[in-house]
C-alpha cells in the first residue's frame, strides 16, 4: 500500500479497536482492486464518539464502520439514519455524503442473507419456522433480515426472556410471526424448524460451547453458527455428524462489509475463495 496526496481514507471506530479484522478485509480489496484508499483502525473511547464522527468530513474521509460499543450511540449522532439501521437500533456503517453529512446505515443483515444464500441455495424459507438462539445486537439483524425472506414464523430463544420479548416487539411486522421462548425450552422451540441459527456468544473462544440437541431436526435443516472465532464451533461440528447443511460466521462477516467499501472506494467487491482463504487465516483462536 503506497500513500499518496490523494489516497481515500476510511476506517473503523471502536473501543478497543485492537481485534477488529475489518483492516484485513478491506485492505485486501483495496490491493486486489488496486486503489489509492487506506482503512484504519480508528481507536475512540465511548465519551469521543460524537467529535470522532463529526471529524471525519472535516478530514477527508469517505465514512467509517463501527463496533463495540459505538453502534447504538451513533445512532443518536449521525444526520440520517436508513429505516433498517433505525429498525435494528444500530449503525455499522457510516458514509460521508457531499455535503459533509453523516448517513448510518446497518448491513449485517446484508451480510447474513448474502452468506446464507451463497452457502445454502436450496433452503427454503416456506419449510418451517426459523429459530434464533439470542437477542442482542446480532440477533435484531439477523430477524430484521429473516423478516423479509418470506419464512413464516421466527421463534427468538434467549437466556434473559425480557430481552427476547423486547426485540420481538422492536422488530414485530405483519410480514412474519415472532415468538419468544426460554432457554429451557429450545428442544421444544426446534421442533419442524427450517433453519437453526445461533447468534449467542456461546461457542466463542472464551465461552462455553452451545450444545443442542439435534435429534428431532429434520435433516435438511441449515444449521448457522455466526461466531467465528473458532470458525468450526462445537454446534457445527455436532450438526455436521448428523448430516445438516452448516454454514459459519466467516460469510456473514465478508459480505457486512461489501456496502461501505463500495460506497467509500466506488468499485463493487466479492466475497471470492482468496479473500476466505487470507481471512481464515487472521481467525485462529487466541485462547
Ligand atoms: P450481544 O449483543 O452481547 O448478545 C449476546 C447474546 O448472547 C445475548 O442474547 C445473550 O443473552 C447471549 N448469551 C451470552 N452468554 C450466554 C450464556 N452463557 N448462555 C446463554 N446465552 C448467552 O452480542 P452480539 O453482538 O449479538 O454478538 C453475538 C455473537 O455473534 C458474538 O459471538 C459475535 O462475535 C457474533 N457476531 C458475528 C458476526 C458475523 O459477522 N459473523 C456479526 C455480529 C456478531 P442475554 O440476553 O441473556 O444476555
Amino acid at each position: 500500500m503506497k500513500i499518496s496526496g490523494t489516497t481515500r481514507l476510511a476506517g473503523i471506530m471502536g473501543w478497543p479497536v485492537t481485534h477488529s479484522r475489518s483492516p484485513v478485509l478491506h485492505g485486501f480489496w483495496l490491493d486486489e482492486n488496486e486503489i489509492d484508499g487506506a482503512y484504519l483502525p480508528l481507536p475512540v473511547r465511548p465519551e469521543h464518539i460524537e467529535q470522532a464522527l463529526r471529524a471525519l468530513p472535516i478530514l477527508g474521509f469517505r465514512g467509517c464502520n463501527l463496533t463495540i460499543p459505538h453502534k447504538q450511540t451513533a445512532l443518536s449522532v449521525v444526520d440520517s439514519v436508513e429505516p433498517l439501521a433505525r429498525r435494528i437500533g444500530a449503525v455499522n456503517t457510516v458514509i460521508i455524503g457531499p455535503d459533509g453529512s453523516l448517513e448510518g446505515r446497518n448491513t449485517d443483515a446484508f451480510g447474513f442473507c448474502e452468506n446464507l444464500r451463497e452457502a445454502v441455495p436450496e433452503w427454503n424459507p416456506a419449510a418451517g419456522p426459523a429459530v434464533i438462539l439470542g437477542a442482542g445486537g446480532a440477533a435484531r439483524a439477523i430477524v430484521a433480515a429473516l423478516a423479509d425472506t418470506g419464512v413464516a414464523e421466527i421463534r427468538i430463544v434467549n437466556r434473559t426472556l425480557a430481552h427476547a420479548a423486547a426485540l420481538a416487539s422492536d422488530l414485530s411486522t405483519p410480514k412474519v410471526a415472532i415468538t419468544v421462548h426460554s432457554w429451557d425450552k429450545v428442544s421444544t422451540a426446534q421442533r419442524e424448524a427450517g433453519l437453526i441459527v445461533n447468534a449467542t456468544s456461546l461457542g466463542m473462544a472464551g465461552e462455553p460451547a452451545l450444545i443442542l440437541d439435534l435429534s428431532s431436526l429434520p435433516p435438511s435443516t441449515p444449521v448457522v453458527d455466526i461466531v467465528y472465532v473458532p470458525l468450526e464451533t462445537e454446534l457445527l461440528a455436532a450438526a455436521r455428524r448428523h448430516g445438516h447443511p452448516v454454514v459459519d460466521g466467516l460469510g456473514m462477516l465478508l459480505h457486512q462489509g461489501r456496502p461501505g467499501f463500495e460506497a467509500w472506494f466506488g468499485v463493487p467487491v466479492q466475497v471470492t475463495h482468496e479473500l476466505r482463504a487470507a481471512m481464515r487465516a487472521t481467525l485462529a483462536p487466541t485462547r
